[in-house]
């Protein structure tokens, strides 16, 4: 997958270095980004995983909270484990604020002790991807990850996990609770960088 869009990775905290490993695999271009200026002329955005307080904090202290409200009014967002919870506009266990962009109530270190941290197969949804891959099953690494507990209406599941949703579209927003980043398997990453492209339907 190549092109000429750029996209920025929040490189503060958690895992950013293996999101843009996963990019460069598909030669996709991506810039980190630590403060405001650099959302100039990006494509879209990730926010990696990590933990949520901290990166919350850091937000504030380097006044990124808004900025990053205004590029996603406009841009793909991509959101993986604390960086979903950073989107979700409820958060639980316990509340803190959020960028308040997806319509979802999500719960932190939510799973039981079995599966807080674990490598589980989870069933993609047809539209994640229509390449040859598509709807075989997807490994997913889970890390103290979040449950999502509700969702809006507008919010489309694009996999599930025991029946919950793990990774979820609200229209220029990807939120996922496991690490695509953490596998070989690019299909998480492809779909958000043609979200990033314009090549997928709202
Ligand atoms: N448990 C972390 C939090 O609540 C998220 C973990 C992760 O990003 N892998 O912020």
């Amino acid at each position: 997958m190549s092109g000429s869009c750029v996209i920025g990775i929040l490189a503060i905290q958690g895992d950013f270095q293996a999101h843009s490993l996963a990019l460069a695999r598909l030669g996709v271009q991506f810039g980190f980004v630590r403060k405001a200026s650099e959302f100039c002329g990006l494509a879209g955005l990730i926010l990696p995983g990590g933990e949520s307080t901290t990166l919350l904090q850091f937000l504030r202290e380097e006044e990124l909270f808004e900025p990053i409200r205004q590029f996603a009014q406009a841009h793909p967002v991509f959101g993986t484990c604390a960086g979903a919870i950073l989107m979700a506009d409820k958060v639980e266990n316990p509340s803190q604020p959020s960028l308040e962009l997806v319509r979802m109530t999500i719960r932190r270190n939510a799973y039981g002790r079995q599966l807080a941290s674990s490598i589980q197969t989870i069933d993609p949804e047809p539209d994640l991807d229509t390449g040859p891959e598509a709807r075989t099953p997807l490994e997913a690494v889970l890390i103290r990850a979040p449950v999502i507990l509700e969702i809006g209406r507008e919010v489309r599941v694009l996999a599930r996990l025991e029946g919950r949703p793990v990774l979820v579209r609200q229209g220029l927003w990807l939120a996922g609770t496991f690490h695509p980043e953490l596998t070989a398997d690019s299909r998480v990453h492809r779909y958000f960088c043609r979200m990033a492209s314009n090549q997928t339907l709202l």
